[in-house]
């Protein structure tokens, strides 16, 4: 896993979209639900992880 592949968002944003980006490679865009319990969701394509600022603050 990418660990320093991490991209904060906001916290009431509840869903992402994600097509790869320039140090990944672009894959084709889809949509990814943020995960409630932890506020994170990670793309399948490129691993990035989308992080909620104020989970991302807590670790
Ligand atoms: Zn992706």
């Amino acid at each position: 896993m990418r660990v320093s592949n991490i991209k904060i968002i906001e916290d009431n944003v509840s869903s992402v979209s994600c097509s790869g980006d320039s140090k990944t490679g672009a894959h084709p865009q889809i949509f990814l639900k943020v995960n409630d319990e932890d506020g994170s969701v990670e793309c399948y394509y490129c691993g990035k992880k989308f992080i909620r600022k104020s989970k991302f603050k807590k670790k």
